[in-house]
Formats: structure tokens, C-alpha cells, sequence
């Protein structure tokens, strides 16, 4: 199968979960290696004939700068749209597609709210840059009714684990006891663990039945506050310095800021209803992995 993105933090940890499994898998980067090809061959040749699933885990990370939004808002569009569309366009030309095309978005695809209650089933209208790129993303992964290949897209929440996401930026803070909960902390904090977004993906792949939007949220939903309190637990260490919104405006500036002090309350109906069993339901569980794993570094 081949899998774009699969050098990311997501992507390792899909990557580790189907080579365990046996399948081949070739990854689609932007730098060439062994077991690699790039965007540039892709376009160049296409995909190969009857692969078991096309996955795309490509996009340039929102959070890893402080560099001015305005200016990452090309290559974050771009690196997500771009990419998805141009495997989009390579199933559609193949001789014998893909079993399955696995698609990603987030959960930005739904309008932050304290009230709102989101389900695969709510359809949204677009409010903001990220709700919009959602909409793009997802747009131009869409194939044709006449391609006849399996599609599921899978709308990722926050992710917890130690090598990348939330948790990476997190880390130092909580590790010295000066970790807090982000604004008021009320906001919904849609989280997942990263070995079950894997997870949904994998079932997904192997799941004839299941097609449409999978939300990679997990059952127990939580607030900031909430999940501030089970890390902090896990981690031995007091949580009891909030970061202030105008600090975190301060810093991603106000559009990247919402993100982190707005929230979504957001169910995986669809995701339950296939009948995914979850290796982290609950955040105290998910926060002593990811806890463990810091203690052995
Ligand atoms: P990473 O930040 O780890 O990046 C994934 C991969 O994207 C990288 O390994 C890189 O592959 C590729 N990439 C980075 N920048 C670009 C670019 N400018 N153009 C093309 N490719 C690029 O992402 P995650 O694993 O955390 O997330 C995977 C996907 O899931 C992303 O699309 C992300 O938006 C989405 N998602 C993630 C969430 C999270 O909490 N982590 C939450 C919601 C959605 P290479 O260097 O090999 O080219």
C-alpha cells in the first residue's frame, strides 16, 4: 500500500501497526529514499495497479512555528489539498484502483462551540480558515461515482502521544510542573490517542463495510481543564499555571490561538458503529501511556 505522510507522527505509528500486520507499504515524501518515492515520481508514474489502500498523512505542521499565520497559510493549504487531490487524480488513472482510499481532515471541520454536539452525521458550514481548509481538503479527495473504490475519510482530533502533536509542544512545561490548562480551560478538548487514530485507520483499511467519515475522537469526550488535570496526574506534577489567552494570541497569533482556547464537542458515532475497539478510551489511560513512555526517555 502506499501511504503519504508516512514519515510524520501519525504515519510512524500507522507504518509500525501494517508492517507488524505484513503489508508492504511505500511511502510518498518529499525527499527520496529506500521504500520512499516522492510527489515528483507519483506525478511522474502514477500508482501501481490493484494496492490493497492509498493512505494520505501529509501537511505541514500549523503549530510548529510562531512564524506569522498569514504567511504558512499557502503551504499548510497546499500540503494538505494539494497532495490529497494529486493521489485523488493518480487512483482515478490507475488500470485497476485501490481497494480503499483512506483520506484525512480534522476536526476543525466543525465550527468551535461550548453547546454544539458533532457527529459524522452533522454537515457544517464553513467559519474560518481551518473550518474552510477542512472543506477544500476533504473536497479534493472526492472521487467520481464511477471509480469504484472504497472511500473513507477519517477527521482527526487532537493527538496524544509522546513523539509529536499536542503532547511534544506541551512537554517541558509540564515536565518542570509549570503545565496548566489553555485559557479558561472549558473549552472541549476532542483528544485521541495517537495508537488509535493508527488504529481507526488500520480498521479501516481492513473493514470492507465501512466507508464515508470516520471521527478519530475518542468516546469520552473532555474539556481543557479535564485533560490538563489526567496529564498532569500522570505525570506526578501540578498543573496550576493557566496559559493565558493573550499569551497564546501573543504567539500563534489570533486565528491559530482560537484553535487552542475554542472547542468542539465531537462523538465518533460512525466510528463506534463499526464496531472500532478502542485500545485508549479514556483519558486517564491515554495520559499514563504517554506518561510512561516520558519516564523511559
Ligand atoms: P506531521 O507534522 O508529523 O507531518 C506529516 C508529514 O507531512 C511529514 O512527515 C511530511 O512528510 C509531510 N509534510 C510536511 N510538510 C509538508 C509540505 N509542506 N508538503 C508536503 N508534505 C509535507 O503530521 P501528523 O502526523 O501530526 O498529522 C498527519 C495529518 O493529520 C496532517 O495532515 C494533519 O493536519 C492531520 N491532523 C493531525 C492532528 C494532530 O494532532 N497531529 C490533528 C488533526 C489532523 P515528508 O517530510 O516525508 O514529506
Amino acid at each position: 500500500m502506499f501511504v503519504g505522510g508516512g514519515t510524520g507522527f501519525i504515519g510512524s505509528h500507522l507504518y509500525r501497526i501494517l508492517a507488524q500486520k505484513g503489508y508492504e507499504i511505500t511511502i510518498i515524501s518529499r525527499h527520496p529514499g529506500d521504500g520512499f518515492i516522492t510527489w515528483q515520481d507519483l506525478k511522474r508514474h502514477g500508482l501501481p495497479s490493484d494496492l490493497t489502500a492509498v493512505v494520505n498523512l501529509a501537511g505541514h505542521n500549523l503549530m510548529a512555528s510562531t512564524k506569522k499565520f498569514e504567511d504558512m497559510k499557502a503551504v499548510v493549504s497546499s500540503s494538505r489539498i494539494d497532495t490529497t487531490r494529486q493521489l485523488a487524480e493518480a487512483i482515478q488513472m490507475c488500470d485497476k484502483p485501490p481497494k480503499v482510499w483512506i483520506s484525512t481532515s480534522a476536526i476543525g471541520y466543525y465550527p468551535p462551540s461550548e453547546t454544539a454536539r458533532y457527529t459524522e452525521d452533522s454537515v457544517c458550514r464553513p467559519v474560518d480558515y481551518l473550518s474552510q481548509l477542512c472543506v477544500d481538503w476533504e473536497k479534493a479527495a472526492t472521487l467520481p461515482a464511477t471509480v469504484p473504490v472504497r472511500h473513507v475519510t477519517v477527521r482527526i482530533g487532537i493527538v496524544l502521544g509522546r513523539d509529536g502533536g499536542a503532547i511534544k509542544q506541551m512537554f517541558m512545561p509540564f515536565l518542570f510542573g509549570v503545565g496548566g490548562k489553555l485559557g479558561s480551560g472549558e473549552q472541549w478538548f476532542p483528544w485521541i490517542h495517537v495508537d488509535d487514530v493508527a488504529g481507526i485507520i488500520t480498521h479501516a483499511i481492513e473493514t470492507d463495510s465501512v466507508s464515508g467519515v470516520l471521527n478519530a475522537v475518542a468516546p469520552l469526550p473532555a474539556t481543557n481543564s479535564e485533560f490538563t488535570e489526567a496529564f498532569a496526574k500522570a505525570m506526578w506534577r501540578p498543573a496550576v499555571f493557566p496559559v493565558p489567552a493573550f499569551a497564546l494570541k501573543w504567539l500563534y497569533g489570533p486565528e491559530r490561538a482560537k484553535a487552542l482556547l475554542e472547542g468542539q464537542h465531537v462523538s465518533p458515532k460512525r466510528t463506534l458503529e463499526s464496531n472500532y475497539q478502542y485500545l485508549y478510551p479514556d483519558l486517564a489511560s491515554a495520559c499514563k501511556e504517554v506518561a510512561r513512555l516520558m519516564a523511559l526517555m
